[in-house]
């Protein structure tokens, strides 16, 4: 199968921490790279963020193709709706001069956009439409009801996002509780299948290093900081909790802008955080490390006692599953994706949403308890081999795919295998 994905701000090259670049990052880089080992030809379009960015990048088997679509820059998230037409154009045109491709996959609403529009232009062009699969990994519906007037997103969301629903024609949602949040936008249960994002079970793995800097209980949350995140109610959580084996507990916050810089504090978000903790009269046992490498999270995880993950809302969160695939138990609010993945009592607790207290109790269960907190761990583990490595991701994938095409998934070109052994002639 020839697929095309379009990822607009998420490029699977991008390192991963920062305000804009998480999960779908590390989502659409991972599903890109497992499809290819299957044998599929993937090609993954996002925006170009530099003038110096090479046109066509190999990823593992699969290939990143940076359209230009805005200034070859950075540019916020939020921002970047006037650019999807000169993004689909870019496809378009790729499309023409490379083959279509059997399906195109879109990642985020914006991309949704871009994917219709290039799917458009190819039927316009050919007469053949190009079949689109949307997962939209958020919703601006449920952004608005937790964020409010912070929500940046543009106003042309509200009604752009459900349109991407109604004329894809397959969608892919991440958790349940996204199949009722779109049913509830109008778009028809039939069409949406749920397929969860998965963890690389390679690298987040039980044994291998860990780092450990005290004696004393380590809690950690890692992920972008926005404060969507709640890592100032895990701050809460902490002052309120008692000591563990006679030392005061400690949090490690992992995220944010690049981890070894001196100025990491001058971040708007840290700033904000370390005065919360300050505040809270607990500034000397909150650490900020910065964003940390994917490669070297495992050993980061590995050392801490449990993962806290009390996002406000969270589509999916990547975060849980690989704490769980480390061993380590996870503490997470009862919301979106964190209510299929963790399983309370067995990999972990969930606490009601946006509560420090309920999160205090839960963790001065938990910390002191050794034997719990290791089978726990170790029930992560098999949970996560179960059903979220990103073989199985891509497999159900592919089913998605195949449904839609009546293509058979792996059945590849000469070509593909090729490309997918690392050699590409072309
Ligand atoms: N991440 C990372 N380094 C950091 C902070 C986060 O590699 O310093 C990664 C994290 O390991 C995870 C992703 O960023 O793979 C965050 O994904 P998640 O789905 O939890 O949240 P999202 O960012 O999509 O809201």
């Amino acid at each position: 199968m020839r697929i095309a994905m379009i990822s607009e701000h998420a490029s699977p090259l991008a390192a991963v921490g920062g305000a804009d670049a998480g999960g779908q990052n590390v989502h659409v880089a991972q599903l890109a790279i497992e499809l290819a080992r299957r044998g599929e030809e993937v090609t993954v379009y996002t925006r170009r963020t530099a003038a110096d960015q090479p046109a066509r990048v190999p990823l593992e088997g699969a290939e990143v193709v940076h359209v230009d679509a805005g200034p070859a820059e950075p540019v916020p998230r939020d921002e970047l709706l006037p650019f999807m037409s000169e993004l689909a154009a870019g496809v378009a045109d790729d499309w023409r001069s490379r083959g279509a491709p059997d399906l195109v996959h879109a990642h985020f609403w914006m991309s949704g956009l871009a994917a219709l529009d290039a799917s458009a232009a190819h039927l316009g062009r050919t007469g053949e439409r190009v079949p689109v699969v949307q997962t939209f990994h958020a919703l601006g519906t449920v952004k608005r009801r937790h964020q409010g007037a912070a929500d940046t997103s543009p106003a042309e969301r509200e009604s752009l996002e459900p349109r991407v629903g109604r004329d894809a024609d397959a969608i892919i949602a991440t958790c349940e509780d996204e199949v009722d949040e779109l049913e509830a936008m109008g778009i028809a249960r039939e069409k949406t299948s749920v397929v969860p994002c998965g963890v690389d079970t390679t690298r987040f793995t039980l044994d291998g290093p860990r780092v450990r800097m005290t004696d004393a209980s380590v809690i950690a949350v890692i992920g972008r900081l926005v404060p969507r995140k709640g890592a100032d109610l895990v701050i809460q959580a902490l002052a309120r909790l008692g000591s563990v084996g006679g030392r005061a507990p400690e949090l490690l916050i992992v995220g944010g802008p690049g981890g070894g810089d001196p100025s990491i504090y001058s971040d708007p978000e840290i700033a904000r955080l370390a005065q919360v903790a300050r505040d809270a009269g607990v500034g000397d046992r909150v650490r900020f490390t910065g964003q940390i490498p994917q490669r070297a999270l495992p050993s980061v995880i590995r050392g801490v006692d449990a993962v806290v993950c009390t996002p406000w809302y969270e589509p999916f969160g990547i975060v849980p599953l690989e704490a769980m695939a480390c061993g380590v138990p996870v503490v997470a609010a009862a919301v979106g994706g964190l209510r299929d993945t963790v399983v309370d009592g067995v990999t972990g607790m969930h606490v009601p949403p946006r509560d420090p207290e309920a999160l205090a109790a839960a963790l001065a269960e938990l910390l002191p308890d050794q034997l719990r907190r290791a089978r726990m761990g170790a029930a992560g583990r098999r949970r996560v081999e179960q059903g979220y490595t990103w073989p199985s991701v891509a497999q159900a994938t592919a089913e998605v795919y195949r449904a839609l095409t009546g293509a058979v998934p792996g059945a590849a070109e000469p070509a593909a295998l090729a490309r997918a052994a690392g050699g590409w002639p072309r």
